[in-house]
């Protein structure tokens, strides 16, 4: 029982050592913070600014903003 309770308590400083190693890395661009939005046809996310508006709608390219008409 020890044992197990030792196993856990190396598990969990295992997982918060990688939580603050990790931190650092995802670089803090504008694409961490853009929004994203799914197209309409296919329910893939992307990023805003690479997404086609239209009249409302959201598609990921011009070939499903055309299917989605
Ligand atoms: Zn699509």
């Amino acid at each position: 029982m020890t044992k197990l309770l030792l196993i856990v308590a190396f598990t969990i400083g295992i997982v918060l050592w990688f939580k603050r190693t990790s931190r650092r890395e995802p670089p803090r661009g504008q694409r961490a913070a853009e929004d994203m939005v799914r197209c309409e046809v296919c329910r893939v996310n992307l990023p805003r600014s690479e997404a086609i508006l239209s009249r409302g709608h959201i598609y990921c390219c011009d070939e499903h903003r055309l299917r989605g008409h």
